[in-house]
């Protein structure tokens, strides 16, 4: 726990489910409303490398990623998933699970590249839409309470 870090302190977007490990958010900022159904998967401790966690925590981690991209591809049918741990902002382990479409403002460049084009709107999933296909798939995974 880190008092000025917002991953710590803040949800870090609605939740959608979340074990001792981890928590699963769908997005709701502007890159969330950008890319409907982008989800983050947050560490539940204040700890910045994905090497700094044991074998254990990084596998139930990766786990619960991959679950959640299972979950939005079987939801949404995007062209594309992606998978990125940053964390030079805030410096607390999470990962975006990003569904992506070829007409979406970036494509094919990251969502934090400039945009290409205006995009063409998809339809925002419900929250309950989200939860369920997600929690079917994390269902499955390690360390699920
Ligand atoms: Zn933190």
């Amino acid at each position: 726990m880190d008092g000025d870090c917002e991953l710590c302190t803040q949800p870090g977007g609605e939740l959608l489910w979340e074990s001792d490990l981890c928590r699963v958010v769908r997005v709701t900022d502007a890159s969330g409303r950008a890319f409907p159904g982008s989800c983050r998967v947050i560490l539940k401790r204040h700890i910045a490398e994905m090497s700094d966690l044991d074998a254990g925590d990084a596998r139930g981690l990766m786990e619960a990623v991959l679950a959640t991209e299972r979950g939005l591809r079987k939801a949404l049918r995007p062209d594309k998933i992606n998978l990125a741990s940053l964390g030079n902002m805030v410096p607390h382990l999470h990962w975006h699970v990003v569904p992506r479409w070829r007409d979406d403002r970036h494509f094919p460049a990251p969502i934090w590249a400039a945009p290409q084009r205006d995009a063409t709107p998809h339809p925002i999933p419900s929250l309950d839409s989200l939860r369920q296909a997600i929690a079917a798939e994390l269902s499955t995974v390690t360390g699920t309470p």
